[in-house]
């Protein structure tokens, strides 16, 4: 039998004040180990969605679950606890913390999941490891390529080992060759079995990943697979 979705939207709308409908009954369903891009054009919706998935927006219509569980109904307690459990989060700046070590910014990433601190380092350790930073653990983000930073920053969002990560234009503040390879890695990290969102507006980002989902004013104008044999399904 087919595992249930990581996360569910369903006819999610949002109107923000003014009248602007920024998504329109928007359903998406992404399962577990995908690796799929958001794409579209600036102002077709892509944040918004990205912040409804993430829990940080609730849509004015619809649903969105989590794990099977109806997320628009929890309180922001409720929401942020599942946040820090269930989801990691990537950005576009990166937002690390300069005052901090490559690994204690990674550790920020177990600190609201209630990890002890003790478990933390190790962990934080064994994260940036994997996104191939083991020898710079202890150097500040000022003291880091672009590409390094936003590797860090992957390894937090990937510590708590979460059930999907929210990558917000991650390669947009990047050249060209430092965006491939964070896309490199990214992919590398959904064959070991981590579920990836990507948001991005860079075609030819958008055209190395398995499943693209298409937004155009607030709608999903196409959501197509790449079957592994490269025909599109
Ligand atoms: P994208 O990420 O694809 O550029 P957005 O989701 O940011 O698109 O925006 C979609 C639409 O919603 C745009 O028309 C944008 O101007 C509008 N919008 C986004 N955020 C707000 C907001 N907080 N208040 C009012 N309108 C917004």
């Amino acid at each position: 039998m087919k595992p249930p979705p990581v996360l569910t939207v369903q006819g999610a709308s949002m109107e923000y004040a003014g009248g602007v409908r920024a998504l329109d009954a928007v359903s998406l369903a992404i399962g577990s180990g995908e690796l799929l891009g958001i794409v579209g054009p600036s102002g077709s919706g892509k944040s918004t969605l990205l912040n409804i998935m993430g829990t940080l927006d609730r849509p004015t219509r619809g649903t969105v679950e989590i794990g099977g569980q109806d997320v628009t109904l929890l309180s922001d307690r409720a929401l942020s606890a599942l946040r820090s459990r269930q989801l990691g989060f990537v950005f576009q700046q990166f937002h690390l913390t300069d005052g901090l070590s490559a690994w204690e910014n990674v550790a920020t990433g177990l600190l609201y999941a209630g990890v002890p601190r003790r478990r933390r380092r190790p962990l934080a350790l064994e994260a940036l490891a994997r996104v191939g930073l083991a020898h710079r653990t202890g150097h500040p983000p000022h003291q880091m390529s672009g590409g390094e930073r936003q590797r860090v920053a992957i390894a937090r969002a990937l510590v708590n080992r979460p059930a999907l990560v929210l990558a917000d234009d991650p390669t947009g503040a990047l050249d060209t060759a430092t965006g491939n390879a964070v896309l490199d890695l990214l992919t590398a990290l959904n064959d070991q079995g981590t579920t990836i969102a990507i948001i991005t507006h860079d075609r030819d980002i958008a055209a190395r990943l398995p499943r693209r989902v298409e937004l155009r004013d607030g709608r999903v104008l196409s959501d197509t697979t790449v079957a592994d044999d490269g025909r599109t399904a």
